[in-house]
């Protein structure tokens, strides 16, 4: 019997452009052009970067327009602002189809940039709208890279009020978990902090429990920030919510977060999605603390976003409170993060391209 083959490709395709090549491998892209040339692109990708190559003023003329048309990656569909102008919200295409998105975040004495590592997520956790919708492809580290750089090119044309000018901090906590493509978000990494001059303090890599990605982003050079993704203390529940769990159980999770603190000297944070009833209970607080106290953990306390296809609810802010204040009393480190971008699908776990035209999928508030 003939098999029908759905083939979806986790591989990156293979295309040119500024951002696509190796900041050591631009000349690659200006063969005929002096060294300094090189030397003053590389600055304007990485070090002060320019929506349009009209802004690259000491290239001639002539070399920026041959760079004008492939000089991002992807293509800017949409912006969209929430909370006041303090958050803004991009839509991404990439000329083989799939869209992603960023979301940067303003506040008084910091800017954080949100970004996607893959299109779409194959880890289908039931509360997300990004494992809903399936997955695309992987990113490739110059797609990683360019939309901080275009969130950082549209700072400067067009400032947050009472905010840096620049993005000051990284989460990789849009579309996608970055440890299921490990290699481009390693490359990313390299180019934000070797490259751009990035802190690597200032970047954090969420992951729901990729476990030999976390021991290998522990062993690595750099002191970016780890995120663990836990929702729940207790296997059975966490393997309703998370199918990871069913290979990388509670427990081999929490070892390599232990590994991964014990290795960089950073502690992680683990964040906590609240849907009513389900993981807000005492039982699972209890359940919860003495993890966190194990791991000197900071707890994000993130109150669900409703996504389209879960039955799950948002906890009501009277138990949000109720399950602070029992870890707080259990002796664990916890806030409660506030709400951004919810009114334009760019909080947490909403980001899944809902103004998809091709897909149909409309928006759901
Ligand atoms: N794949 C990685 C990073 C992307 S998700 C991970 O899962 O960690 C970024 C964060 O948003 C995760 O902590 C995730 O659990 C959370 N999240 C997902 N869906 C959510 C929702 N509907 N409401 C609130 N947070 C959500
Ligand atoms: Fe993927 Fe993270 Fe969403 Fe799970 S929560 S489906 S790992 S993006």
């Amino acid at each position: 019997m003939p098999t029908e083959l759905r083939i979806v490709s986790d591989d990156p395709v293979d295309r040119d452009g500024p951002y696509l090549v190796a900041p050591e491998e631009l000349e690659r892209l200006l063969p005929d052009e002096p060294s300094f040339r090189v030397d003053q692109l590389r600055e304007w990708l990485y070090d002060k970067p320019v929506t349009t190559t009209e802004g690259m003023v000491n290239l001639p003329v002539a070399l920026r327009e041959r760079l004008d048309d492939n000089l991002w990656p992807f293509e800017v569909e949409q912006v969209q602002e929430a909370d006041g102008g303090r958050t803004r919200k991009w839509l991404f295409r990439m000329p083989d189809g799939p869209a992603i998105e960023a979301v940067l975040m303003g506040y008084r004495t910091r800017t954080t940039l949100c970004i996607s590592s893959q299109a779409g997520c194959a880890l289908g956790c039931t509360f997300c709208a990004t494992g809903q919708f399936g997955f695309e492809r992987n990113l490739l580290a110059g797609e990683i890279v360019a939309q901080v750089q275009w969130a950082e090119a549209s700072l400067r044309n067009q400032p947050m009020r009472n905010s840096p000018d620049h993005v000051t901090n990284i989460v990789y906590m849009g579309m996608g978990e970055p440890l299921a493509n490990y290699r481009q978000v390693r490359e990313s990494l390299r180019r934000l902090i070797e490259v751009k001059g990035m802190g690597a303090r200032r970047i954090t890599v969420s992951t729901v429990g990729v476990v030999p990605g976390m021991r290998r982003l522990a062993d690595e050079p750099w002191q970016v920030g780890l995120a663990v993704s836990l929702h729940a203390a207790e296997d059975t529940l966490r393997s309703s919510l998370i199918p990871l769990n069913d290979r990388h159980p509670l427990e081999e999770v929490e070892e390599a977060a232990q590994y991964f603190f014990d290795t960089t000297g950073r502690r992680v944070s683990i964040e906590w999605t609240l849907m009513d009833g389900v993981n807000d209970t005492d039982e699972q607080a209890d359940l919860l603390a003495p993890v966190a106290r194990r791991l000197d953990a900071h707890i994000n306390l993130i109150p669900m976003n409703p996504t389209p296809l879960t039955e799950d609810r948002p906890s009501s802010d009277d138990r949000v409170e109720a399950f602070r204040d029992r870890l707080l009393a259990l002796g664990a480190n916890a806030t409660v993060r506030t709400i951004r971008g919810q009114s334009i699908d760019g909080a947490c776990g909403q980001l899944r391209a809902a103004t998809d035209g091709r897909t149909g999928l409309t928006s759901s508030r």
